[in-house]
C-alpha cells in the first residue's frame, strides 16, 4: 500500500491520517501518431503524480493522489477513431464536483497536473474562485514547469506525439511504444504539419483550435525519432523533483487569509 496513493489506501488508514493536499491528474484518450498508445497522456499525468507525490510524502507532506481522469477534450481530433471527448464544459463540471467531495473533510488545497494540451483548466480556477475554500492550483506539466530543460534536452520537443512525448515513453511505458521488428525504428511518420492558409495564424498571433486531421497525416506533430529514453528520463526526473518540492511546500503551508501571498 502506497499511502500517497488514494486507490490503494483504506478508510481504516484515512480516518486516522488526514490529508493536507489532493492532486488530479488528467489525462485523454486519443491517438498519438502511429506508434504511441492512446493513454499517453494519462499515463504521463499519472506518472508525474504519483512520483512527486511520492518524493513529497516520504519527506513528510501528506499528499495524495486521486485516481486520474483518464478523458480530455478531443472536439479537433474527432476525424480519428476512438479520440474520446468530454467538452471543457463537462470536464469544468467533473472538477467542480470533485473540488466539493475534498472541502468538507479538510482537504483545502488541491493540485490539477494536466498533461493534455487540449485541455485548458486556468478558466476553470476563475470560475471556482470564492466559491469554494478549497485552494486550486494547476500545472499542466508540458509547460513552464519544464520549459528550459526541454530546451536543453530536446532538438525539437514536438506538439503531439513528437520528440518529448516518445522519450516520455521510451523511458515510463516502453511496452507500449511500436517499432518495427526488423529494423528497431519507431513505426511512427515523421510527424510534419501542414500551415493553414493565414500567416498571423501560423505565426501564431492569432490562434485557432487547429482541426488534427487538416493539420497533421497520422495525428503526430512533431518529429519523434530522434527521442531516447535517456532524455525523457532528464526531463521528467527534473519536473517530479520540482513538483515535489512545491507539494512540500504547499502541504506545510498555513491557510491565513493572505494565502497564498
Ligand atoms: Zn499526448
Amino acid at each position: 500500500m502506497r499511502e500517497w496513493i488514494l486507490s490503494e489506501i483504506n478508510f481504516g488508514y484515512v480516518k486516522d491520517h488526514p490529508y493536507d493536499v489532493a492532486v488530479l491528474p488528467m489525462g485523454a484518450t486519443e491517438p498519438h501518431n502511429l506508434h504511441l498508445p492512446y493513454g499517453t497522456d494519462t499515463f504521463e499525468s499519472v506518472e508525474v503524480a504519483s512520483r512527486s507525490c511520492e518524493v513529497a510524502f516520504l519527506r513528510g507532506a501528506r499528499v495524495v493522489m486521486l485516481p486520474p481522469i483518464p478523458y480530455g477534450t478531443e472536439t479537433n481530433l474527432g476525424a480519428f477513431p476512438l479520440a474520446m471527448n468530454l467538452n471543457p464544459s463537462t470536464l469544468a463540471l467533473v472538477i467542480g464536483d470533485l473540488v466539493a467531495s475534498l472541502e468538507p473533510h479538510g482537504v483545502r488545497k488541491l493540485l490539477v497536473l494536466n498533461g493534455h494540451g487540449g485541455n485548458d483548466f486556468k478558466p476553470v480556477l476563475r470560475e471556482l474562485y470564492g466559491k469554494t475554500r478549497v485552494h486550486l492550483f494547476l500545472c499542466d506539466w508540458f509547460r513552464g514547469i519544464s520549459a528550459d530543460v526541454q530546451k536543453q534536452v530536446f532538438a525539437e520537443p514536438g506538439d503531439h506525439a513528437g520528440e518529448m512525448e516518445t522519450a516520455f515513453g521510451l523511458a515510463y511505458f516502453p511496452q507500449f511504444v511500436a517499432r518495427d521488428e526488423k529494423t528497431g525504428k519507431l513505426t511512427a511518420d515523421a510527424g510534419a504539419m501542414r500551415p493553414t492558409r493565414f500567416d498571423a495564424v501560423n505565426r501564431g498571433w492569432i490562434s485557432i483550435t487547429r482541426p488534427w486531421h487538416l493539420l497533421t497525416t497520422n495525428t503526430g506533430a512533431g518529429n519523434p525519432h530522434a527521442a531516447t529514453a535517456e532524455k525523457g528520463k532528464e526531463v521528467v526526473e527534473t519536473i517530479i523533483s520540482r513538483l515535489a518540492d512545491f507539494l512540500v511546500e504547499l502541504a506545510a503551508a498555513s491557510l491565513d487569509e493572505r494565502f497564498p501571498f
